[in-house]
């Protein structure tokens, strides 16, 4: 609570009372609390890659430029690390946009199989390093969805990303399209290394990992879900997840048809 008081004057010098307000701040100091926690978590991730970037040019001018293998590796890890520095800021100038509410979200009716399989085709070169096939499912009455097709696509790279990221080399990942009570139902499902339950409720939360190495080392950012959070908040849906460590993981996005 933050107290303020002021004195009510009375005739001459004489106090007559006092008004005291108790305002409750609770909300106001969560808030405040939650803001300097995002800016050490974002310092914080743009500094972890700067230094290990610094550390491999250290490396190299101290002299293992001169060994040209060496070298090589170390600027491709470079690379590596410049490449999420770089989708670390795109991914967090989105999200800031989403949340100050300043994208457009101009809604309409989509071809589900041609959204589909333009995102299969983005992501097809990176299932097939760790040679994992992407199957699609669209169910007759799910021939077309409504909403935004650049967010929603962004929905379907995200999660299709994560289940090929957090598969196994050899998996299969299915995305089923299907009519669903509240509209139309996207289910994305992997036979991946699957998610503790003790970490389910926090998945959503910006840069939260259940192993923050492995999200490291497959390149991730951890703002993934939270982007697919907020797009599909934007669409009036839902997402849920459902999951079991070593089994696999599912996520259903819920979009309403109209
Ligand atoms: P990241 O960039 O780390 O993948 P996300 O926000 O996309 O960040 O996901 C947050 C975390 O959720 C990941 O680090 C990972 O631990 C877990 N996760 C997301 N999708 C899956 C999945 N399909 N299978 C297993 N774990 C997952």
């Amino acid at each position: 609570y933050r107290v303020y008081i002021t004195p009510i004057q009375g005739k001459g010098e004489r106090l007559q009372g006092a008004v005291m307000v108790l305002r409750n701040v609770t909300k106001l100091r969560q808030l405040e609390q939650m803001r300097s926690e995002f800016v050490a978590n974002v310092s914080h991730e743009l500094r972890t890659p700067l230094t290990s970037i610094k550390g491999y040019v250290e490396t190299l001018l101290d002299g293992a430029m001169e060994d040209k293998e060496l070298s090589q590796k170390f600027l491709k890890i470079m690379e590596a690390e410049t490449d999420r520095l770089n989708r670390l800021i795109t991914d967090l100038l989105f999200l800031s946009r989403l949340e100050t509410g300043r994208v457009e979200v101009a809604k309409k009716s989509i071809e589900t199989r041609q959204m589909l399989d333009k995102v299969v085709n983005v992501l097809t070169p990176v299932a097939q390093r760790k040679d994992i096939v992407i199957k699609t499912y669209i169910y007759p009455q799910a021939h077309t969805i409504y909403g935004n097709q650049d967010m929603l696509e962004q929905v379907l790279i995200n999660l299709l990303d994560n289940a090929i990221k957090y598969s196994h080399d050899k998996g299969s990942v299915l995305v089923e399209v299907s009519p669903h009570e509240q509209g139309t139902a996207i289910k994305i499902t992997d036979q991946g290394i699957g998610i503790p339950a003790d970490s389910l409720p926090r998945l959503f939360e910006r840069f939260y990992r259940v192993d923050k190495a492995r999200s490291r080392q497959v390149g991730g950012t951890g703002l993934g879900l939270s982007i697919v959070k907020h797009i599909v908040e934007r669409h009036r849906g839902q997402v849920q997840v459902e999951s079991e460590e070593g089994k696999g993981t599912t996520f259903t996005v819920i979009l309403p048809n109209s």
